[in-house]
């Protein structure tokens, strides 16, 4: 099969669809890949490492979407992009088509086979192709964090590790699912003070097994999650109810009564923040104040890491990728119900349920 993989046209997205590892995977299989000159620029890839890896560069976008017969993306295609994909073409990458009537509408009109990265799933059902994100989110969270702590940032001056003879910062994280783990993980290791609250004993017992003493865990009743923040340095917001915005879980009112300088990393952001205080902020101006707070609520964290998001995520892209050019996109579905599951549009519909719910499409 030909592969197709253009550069990132989004404001500051610098991640790739395939890195040449990836490339050279897909060569070995004996297929062929064209990337558009510069699609890994921005994350130190030249187009001689592609060409080394097997890939052939072609000098515009049009030319991949022209020469190949599966695009291999990141984010969901502009308009664009859109109107380049034809008929019999297959997608793949993140869609995120409920919001998004504009982006339905074009690839419904391009005929396209679209398959998208956050509805592939796994045998336990969750989905793989997005917790690469979220561990990248919640790692990253404690060292936005501990940076917004410093003084320089507004913060209150506190190291989280602390250091002999001085007791360290207290963190606090809010879920304790895949972004809320990953948070843990890299707060303890730092050596702070870690307490993590949700609302599913059989997930606080799991992270209790996981960590150990190393790590408290708490019920996420109001009253024990006021108490917690209140009390903390670093509050990471890692909580979701799935197709659902985030629930509110600290108020304004609460802020005062935190320490001058305190930290809220908002990671929940995606969905409305589960702060009542968070807004929306980007990597170039990342961090505000209210009441003494520093909050810090980007909406795109792992874009701020592009090179380890870029390998992450083929890390989890790759073998379905492979997967699709070996086997052709009908036998790759028949054969695996879990990328089946991923299939948004096809042939000018709409093929994901909850998707033509939202975009209230008829399914
Ligand atoms: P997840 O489903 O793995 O975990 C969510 C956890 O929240 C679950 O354990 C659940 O029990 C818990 N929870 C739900 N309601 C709660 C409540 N009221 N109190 C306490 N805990 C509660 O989800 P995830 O992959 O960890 O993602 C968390 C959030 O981070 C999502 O909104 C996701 O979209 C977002 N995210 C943001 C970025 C970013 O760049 N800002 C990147 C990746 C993920």
């Amino acid at each position: 099969m030909k592969i197709g993989v253009p550069k990132e046209i989004k404001d500051h997205e610098y991640r790739v669809g395939l890195t040449p590892a990836s490339v050279r995977e897909l060569a070995s299989h004996g297929h062929a890949v064209v990337v558009q000159s510069a699609a890994g620029a921005g994350i130190g890839y030249s187009d001689a490492d592609y060409e080394h890896a097997g890939a052939t560069i072609l000098p515009d976008a049009e030319a991949v979407f022209e020469a190949a017969e599966m695009i291999v993306k990141v984010k969901e295609p502009q308009p664009a992009e859109c109107r380049m994909l034809r008929e019999g073409q297959v997608l793949f990458t993140y869609l995120h088509l409920a919001p998004d009537p504009e982006q339905a509408k074009l690839l419904m009109e391009s005929g396209c086979t679209a398959i998208a990265y956050e509805t592939v799933t796994d045998r336990a059902g969750r989905l793989p192709l997005l917790a690469p994100m979220s561990e990248i989110a919640g790692r990253m969270a404690i060292q936005v964090g501990a940076v917004a702590l410093q003084k320089a940032g507004g913060g209150s001056g506190v190291l989280l590790g602390g250091v002999p003879g001085v007791l360290p910062g207290k963190v606090v994280v809010l879920g304790g699912g895949v972004v809320g783990a990953n948070a843990a993980r890299m707060a303890t290791g730092l050596g702070a003070d870690v307490t993590i609250a949700d609302r599913s004993v059989p997930r606080l017992t799991e992270l209790d097994s996981l960590y150990g003493p190393r790590l408290k865990t708490v019920y996420a009743t109001a009253e024990a999650t006021d108490h917690l923040v209140t009390d903390a340095d670093l509050v990471i917001g890692a909580v979701l109810v799935p197709g659902a915005a985030a629930p509110k879980l600290v108020r304004r009112e609460q802020l005062a009564r935190m320490r001058p300088g305190s930290v809220l990393v908002d990671v929940s952001i995606d969905q409305g923040g589960c702060f009542e205080t968070s807004h929306a902020t980007t990597h170039s101006n990342p961090t505000y104040i209210v009441d003494g707070v520093v909050h810090y609520c980007v909406a795109n964290m792992p874009g701020g890491v592009a090179r380890s998001s870029t390998h992450a995520l083929n890390n989890a892209t790759l073998p379905f990728a492979v997967a699709l050019a070996d086997k052709g996109w009908r036998k790759a579905l028949t054969d695996d119900p879990h990328l089946r599951d991923g299939l948004n549009v096809h042939k000018g519909l709409i093929t994901y349920a909850a998707v033509a719910e939202a975009l209230g499409i008829p399914f």
